[in-house]
């Protein structure tokens, strides 16, 4: 019978699947998840596009990609209970990045390392591009990567609901709550404080806080290079039939996929201050974004703009990968942040990681030494080519 109590701020996605990791692995653990806003109106997790891809640039990243995608296809049989069986919709239509002559190097080199690691990646020249997708303007390009199996999106949604639903289940505690202090004695933050002006004890506290943790962070006295960046979402209309469409990387930077009947798209901005309100940018659609998709995809010229929403990415501005496990002196305190754009994908397998690390005291199933938090006090970034920020 454990006697520790593990308090996790923010139920989000990352904050949930570790709720649902710790009480599955560990079933007499007290785990306390405090969510201010269980609508989640402004959390990352309900403003995610909630796509997956093998295709990133580091092993690190590409090994979670592959023990995600397992966990979501099965997901029913992980996160079902007695009563309701969760659907996350998961499509694997694949990632199909492109790239003129300048980005043909980086896409063959990053194609070498993860068909190496098992990722089920194909390379296609200009013709084929041309030849599998004829919507596609292929005159700028030299070479496109097609994630074959394993990529694609799912309802982001669900997969919180779903976790939450779950690690109730098996016995955690969700509370309304929003965290205003760390009490620290001794190196170890002995209990937190609460907006209410109540305080609540604990033997580990997780920072799961997405876009907001270098709040917590700073409660005790850490500086975690996390930023909040606010990210617009298109929906886009267009009357032409696109078939097949996977999610599509542009050489120059929007990303658009399909979305039901309609697309969804988006970029990252130039011009990116911290902590904007949470509007989305419509005039950025107009003046940038339009003219590089009727580029791209010419039957974009009878687009038409459905609506708009925003969401934080939680951007770590060190090295855009994931901050994960303890701080160096302050033991019991634990981090899953910094997650770049690039989170929603990878919290099946970081809340089994920090689970183990918290019940172990190390990775037990996949090795996630190269996202720890102490890379950045050892001032070691880990390299990752793509980020779609
Ligand atoms: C527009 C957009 C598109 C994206 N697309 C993708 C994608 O295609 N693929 C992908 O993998 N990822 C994507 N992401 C990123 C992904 O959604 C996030 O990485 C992920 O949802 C982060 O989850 P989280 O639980 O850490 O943060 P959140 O979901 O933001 O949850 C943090 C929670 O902490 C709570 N909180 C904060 N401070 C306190 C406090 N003091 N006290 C109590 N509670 C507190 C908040 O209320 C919030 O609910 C996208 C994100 C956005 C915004």
């Amino acid at each position: 019978m454990s006697t520790d109590h593990v308090v996790v701020i923010g139920g989000g996605v990352m904050g949930s699947s570790l709720a649902y990791w710790l009480t599955r692995l560990e079933p007499t653990l007290a785990v306390t998840v405090l969510e201010r806003d269980p609508s989640y109106e402004s959390a990352s997790s309900a403003l995610s596009a909630a796509s997956i891809r093998q295709q990133f640039s580091s092993p690190a990243n590409i090994r979670i990609s592959q023990a995600s995608i397992a966990f979501l296809r099965n997901v029913a049989a992980e996160l079902g209970r007695e009563d309701e069986r969760p659907d996350i919709m998961l499509r694997e239509a694949g990632y199909l990045y492109l790239a003129g002559s300048e980005g043909s190097a980086a896409l063959r080199q990053a194609h070498a390392l993860q068909t190496t690691l098992g990722a089920d990646v194909a390379l296609l020249d200009r013709a084929e591009l041309g030849r599998k997708f004829a919507w596609l303007n292929t005159c700028d390009l030299s070479l496109g990567s097609l994630g074959l199996s394993g990529e694609g999106w799912f309802d982001g949604y669900a997969l919180l609901t779903a976790f939450v639903r779950k690690a109730r289940s098996q016995g955690a505690r969700y509370v309304k709550a929003d965290v205003r202090g760390l009490e620290i004695e001794d190196l170890r933050v002995t209990a937190l404080l609460l907006a209410d002006g109540s305080r609540l004890a604990c033997t580990h506290v997780v920072n799961a806080a997405g876009p907001w943790s270098r709040r917590i962070a700073s409660m005790a006295g850490v500086d975690l290079p996390v930023f909040a960046r606010r990210r617009s979402v298109y929906v886009i209309s267009c009357p032409t039939d696109m078939q097949p469409f996977p999610l599509l990387i542009d050489p120059s930077g929007f990303w658009i996929r399909p979305d039901g009947a309609k697309f969804i798209a988006g970029f990252s901005p130039a011009d990116d201050p911290d902590d904007a309100p949470l509007t989305p940018d419509y005039a950025a659609f107009e003046s940038h974004l339009w003219p590089l998709l009727a580029h791209r995809i010419p039957a974009f010229e009878q687009a038409r703009l459905e609506r708009a929403w925003a969401g934080y990415f939680e951007m770590n501005t060190f090295d855009h990968n994931a901050i994960l496990g303890p701080h160096s002196s302050l033991t019991n305190l634990l981090f899953m942040n910094g997650f770049s754009g690039h989170g929603m994908q990878q919290s099946p397998i970081v809340g089994r990681a920090v689970a183990e690390l918290i019940l172990h005291g190390r990775f037990t199933s996949l090795d996630l030494s190269d996202l720890l938090f102490r890379r950045i006090e050892e001032n070691r970034p880990i390299h990752e080519a793509n980020v779609i920020g």
